[in-house]
C-alpha cells in the first residue's frame, strides 16, 4: 500500500464510522431533552421549553402539557 492508498482508506474509515455515529447521537438527544427541558412557569403558568437548534434558540410553548413534576422557571415572555 502506498502512502496515498493509506491516506485515502483512512479518510474513507473515518467518515463510514462519524456517520452513523452522528445521526443516533441527534435522534438520542432529541428524545432527551424533550422530556427533561420542560419548565413551567411560575408567572403565568404555561409549560415551555428552550429548544437549541442550529444556534438558534427556539421558544416552545405547551397548553396541554400537565405540569406535575416540571422544574419552575420563569418564561422568556415574563421575563422581559
Ligand atoms: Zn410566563
Amino acid at each position: 500500500m502506498t502512502i496515498l492508498q493509506a491516506v485515502a482508506a483512512g479518510l474513507e474509515n473515518t467518515e463510514k464510522r462519524k456517520e452513523p455515529k452522528k445521526k443516533s447521537t441527534r435522534y438520542f438527544l432529541d428524545g432527551k431533552v424533550a422530556d427533561r427541558e420542560l419548565k413551567v412557569c411560575n408567572l403565568c403558568r404555561i409549560v415551555w421549553q428552550k429548544h437549541v437548534f442550529n444556534g438558534k434558540t427556539t421558544i416552545k410553548y405547551y397548553d396541554e402539557v400537565p405540569r406535575y413534576g416540571k422544574e419552575k422557571e420563569a418564561c422568556p415572555s415574563c421575563c422581559q
